[in-house]
């Protein structure tokens, strides 16, 4: 009830939901009747989550943030929406997105721009502005979102909340509506190290309905967690920290910068060390990874065609009546048309074949950079957030804000992002994240010692 209220009352200013559950406190009271009856009720019973809205969910409409699915209730849940369910959560509603998750600011949502809940003219990042929103607002006690290039963790970096980019293939992307299906992965935002841990610990594992989803093991995360109550015992002792030399460079604000500075001594105060590691390649990764996003984008909203999906517009023959709908139904965002021409005929090697060159390089970086390190760090975004409008049309400076996070996902890494300091300069007072990058699999190596973040 004190979420619900808490929901409405900020909902007016935040706009983080396309959708409020009406029936988050019957489920809740459904809660309450198998406690009294004594039967299970799972270790997130009664915990108020959001959900971004490209995750299917039967009983609230799911349209991906674009008007093509306006109204669509599917007719099973995603997998990682079932284990929330079956862990006992309660799902308050759904979170406001970019159209189908392109989109750095949630400015590229059908129906209504998502403020920033530190300061109300800025955006909340996106493409899960609406869930990072959400929980900063206090609104839910966590939320789902994804991360396709950094969906999860540019909007838990200006939102100053915990976000967390599993390995790829450890969560189900099973009911997740597919953006660029080698990248996407099902993550998670909390107040905490702590409860992004426990959500993760609730959503991943092997799906029989997702063959790219691993059958490894899932690990205790939350157990694992460095101890927060003893910092004096220079719990990092002998953790390798690399921070990546070309984040840190030019065109990162100093505002940023200095926050990830203080960041660095916190973690060598603890006992960590911390040096430069130079990835050479780092700038090539941006290029790559939207040419192969909008190619994959390209053909996996190639479903939205009036006839399978989305309401159907008049037209004189089935080619009209495709464009028709596809032109009624899809916001202006260009990316369709960059796909489609990076894998058109005589184009294919020029672009998408170099694209998918280049994503070995980077990924061979990351082996070699993981291998004199431990972990690697960076800051998340050159700047704190931005003015909502600032950069709407300026697609260019927006795609440059994802320099940081997107090799992590052409590289299939984990990823988790923590509040680290509140920016001093020109965005004074807005809160700066640092981002943690492991090997895959291994979530566990960047939650404890993210924890000392608390
Ligand atoms: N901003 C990036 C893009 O628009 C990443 C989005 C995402 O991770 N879904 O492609």
């Amino acid at each position: 009830e004190a979420y619900l209220v808490k929901l409405r009352e900020q909902e007016p200013h935040v706009r983080s939901f396309l959708h409020v559950s009406e029936k988050a406190l019957q489920d809740a009271q459904e809660l309450d009747r198998r406690v009294a009856e004594g039967r299970e009720i799972g270790p997130l019973a009664g915990v108020p989550l959001g959900v971004k809205d490209n995750l299917c969910t039967r009983d609230m409409p799911s349209t991906g943030g674009s008007r093509i699915l306006q109204g669509y209730y599917p007719p099973y849940d995603a997998t990682a929406v079932a284990k929330l369910r079956s862990s006992g959560a309660i799902l308050v509603g759904k979170t406001n997105m970019d159209e189908f998750g392109m989109g750095s600011s949630t400015e590229g949502s059908a129906y209504q721009v998502t403020a920033n809940p530190w300061d109300l003219s800025r955006v909340p990042g996106g493409s899960s502005g609406g869930s990072a929103a959400a929980v900063a607002a206090g609104q839910c006690a966590g939320a789902l979102g994804s991360d396709t290039g950094g969906s999860i963790r540019q909007p838990a970096s200006f939102c100053g909340v915990v976000g967390l980019k599993p390995s790829y293939g450890r969560v189900s992307r099973f009911g997740l509506m597919a953006y660029a299906s080698s990248l996407d992965v099902v993550g998670c935002f909390g107040n905490s190290v702590m409860d992004a841990a426990i959500l993760l610990e609730a959503i991943a594992g092997a799906d029989k309905n997702d063959s790219t989803c691993s059958p490894q093991d899932v690990p205790d995360y939350t157990s694992n967690l460095l101890p927060i109550d003893d910092l004096g015992s220079k719990p990092l002792a002998g953790i390798r920290f690399g921070i990546i030399s070309e984040t840190i460079a030019d065109g990162v604000v100093e505002d940023v910068l200095s926050a990830v500075k203080q960041a660095v001594t916190h973690l060598e105060s603890l006992g960590a060390s911390v040096r430069e590691v130079a990835m050479p390649n780092f700038s090539l990764g941006l290029p790559a990874y939207y040419v192969l996003a909008t190619s994959e984008a390209s053909s996996n909203l190639a479903r939205y065609d009036g006839v399978r999906y989305g309401p159907r517009a008049h037209g004189e023959e089935v080619m009209s009546m495709y464009a028709n709908s596809r032109a009624l139904g899809f916001g202006p965002e260009r990316r369709i048309l960059m796909g489609t021409y990076a894998l058109s005929a005589g184009y294919y090697d020029a672009f998408y074949k170099k694209a998918q060159q280049v994503r070995t390089v980077i990924q061979q970086d990351f082996k070699n950079a993981l291998e004199e390190v431990d972990l690697l760090i960076s800051p998340v975004t050159p700047t704190a957030a931005y003015k909502i409008g600032e950069k709407v049309n300026d697609p260019l400076a927006m795609y440059v804000g994802d320099l940081m996070t997107v090799n992590v996902n052409l590289a299939g890494l984990p990823a988790l992002v923590v509040p680290c300091g509140l920016a001093k300069g020109g965005t004074s007072g807005l809160p700066v994240g640092l981002q943690m990058i492991g090997p895959a699999f291994r979530e566990e190596s960047i939650l404890r010692p993210g924890h000392i973040f608390e």
